[in-house]
């Protein structure tokens, strides 16, 4: 192309994200992971992390992942992941106990 029009041309979509991750040499996968653990979000769906990399849901699908990988069959059952995924359950159950309650009072 003439050096003169190279100015003239539009660049199509968006422009680039501009930051630390812009020019490192990896995918733009990857640039999307490192952007989302810099900003304290789980680095697939982008939720609020309960773990360095990782929400509840995907610590917990990691968990699974890793334990059939090495054919695992005891369970620590005192770790974080567990601790936060009975909470989680807890809450959701008193949650639907309470959607019930309202339910009921309407009918
Ligand atoms: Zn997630």
């Amino acid at each position: 192309m003439h050096p003169k029009r190279i100015n003239k041309v539009k660049r199509k979509g968006r422009a680039k994200i501009q930051d630390e991750f812009t020019n490192l040499q990896v995918s733009r996968q990857r640039k999307c992971q490192l952007r989302r653990q810099k900003e304290g979000l789980c680095i697939i769906c982008g939720q609020p992390r309960v773990s360095p990399h990782y929400c509840l849901n995907h610590l917990v699908m990691a968990r699974e992942r890793q334990r059939n990988r090495i054919r695992s069959r005891r369970r620590n059952t005192g770790s974080k992941s567990y601790q936060l995924e009975a909470e989680a359950r807890k809450t959701l159950a008193r949650q639907r106990v309470r959607n019930k309650g309202r339910l009921a009072g309407k009918k």
